[in-house]
């Protein structure tokens, strides 16, 4: 165990539910750095690959708490969340199974109502909550570089801060119990939003007659530059590492995208905010996935923007 496991290490193991594409690299992470871990996913395929990636792993729920100091989840969404937590008809639930005081650290993305009452839930039964949704995708859960959005109090903060810096490079303390959330939703929504004004903006620029190097070495000193224009460029050649460059391959789907923004329209409803732009990017990212987006980088809203633009022709698109 590294020296950041040792001094903090959970008395039990670390129950890591849901070894899915981002749970699976991460629980690989925690054991290399020599935490007791005891995996579980609801897809035996899931489990075996884990497994093999030497993940030690159980065979179901009660076992994977059995022994827990920390319950670690990876799920798809808060429904999942709630429904593992309170149990259902086919499993038992893991608040019930767990050893009281246990410690409930989510890092899925999900709502922010719904990560206020995973936590409500986990506090009423006698445990410790913290979010921890994070950011960073398959190659950051990989290389141990995603950033951790967390909320909850500052004590659980501190206790779950060595166990995360083996997942991550950036731990940030955004606050209360939901707030890790709240952070993740607020800057996808930008994110999202600036995707689709740079994807725009070079459409534009290619019907103007402006090369993509010349829009993108102005906008990229001006007051233009954002991570979506300067990192995730979504045309070829100005940023040679951008998916625009593999064919829009990802990077960061499509489909998670729209997922995201659907929770940041969620929150932006339920807190009453007069949004105008956040709405709209949700109905344009839930379009890109329906229609065959999903699987691709979100930058790929590009081309959709450039089919359903005038065919009217550019002056020169070459950068
Ligand atoms: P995934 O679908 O690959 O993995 C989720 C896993 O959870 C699946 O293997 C599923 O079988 C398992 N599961 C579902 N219910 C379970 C239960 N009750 N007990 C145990 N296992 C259960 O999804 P993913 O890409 O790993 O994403 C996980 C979370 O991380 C999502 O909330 C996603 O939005 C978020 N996220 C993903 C990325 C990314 O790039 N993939 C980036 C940032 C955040």
């Amino acid at each position: 165990m590294s020296d950041a496991a040792s001094q903090d290490a959970p008395h039990g193991t670390i129950a890591f539910l849901g070894l899915g594409h981002m749970g699976g690299p991460m629980a690989v992470n925690l054991v290399k750095a020599g935490y007791p871990v005891a995996g579980f996913d609801v897809v035996p395929a899931a489990i075996e690959e884990a497994g093999r990636n030497g993940v030690p792993t159980v065979e179901n729920v009660v076992d994977a708490v059995r022994g827990a100091s920390v319950v670690l989840t990876m799920l798809p969404s808060g429904r999942h969340l709630l429904d593992a937590y309170r149990g259902t008809d086919g499993m038992p639930g893991l608040l019930a199974e767990a050893a009281p005081g246990t410690l409930f650290l989510d890092c899925s993305t999900i709502n922010v109502d719904e990560a206020r009452e995973a936590a409500r839930l986990a506090l009423d039964a006698g445990h410790r909550s913290v979010d921890a949704p994070v950011s960073g995708g398959v190659v950051g859960a990989e290389a141990g570089t995603l950033t951790f959005m967390v909320g909850g109090t500052a004590e659980d903060f501190d206790a779950v801060r060595p166990m995360l810096e083996v997942m991550g490079k950036r731990i940030v303390h955004c606050g209360d119990h939901g707030l890790g959330q709240a952070a993740k939703v607020c800057n996808n929504l930008i994110l999202g939003i600036s995707m689709i004004a740079v994807s725009e903006a070079f459409v534009l620029g290619e019907k103007l007659g402006l090369t993509h190097q010349a829009l993108f070495d102005v906008a990229s000193n001006a007051s233009g530059q954002c991570w979506a224009l300067t990192t995730n460029c979504p045309v070829p050649g100005p940023v040679p590492t951008s998916p625009a460059n593999r064919d829009y391959q990802p990077g960061f789907a499509g489909a998670l995208m729209a997922k995201d923004l659907r929770l940041a329209l969620n929150a932006l409803e339920s807190n009453g905010v007069a949004a105008r732009l956040g709405p709209l990017a949700t109905e344009i990212y839930e379009a890109f996935a329906a229609e065959g987006g999903a699987g691709r980088d979100f930058s790929g809203i590009i081309t959709e923007i450039r089919a359903k633009s005038d065919s009217t022709e550019s002056a020169g698109t070459d950068t």
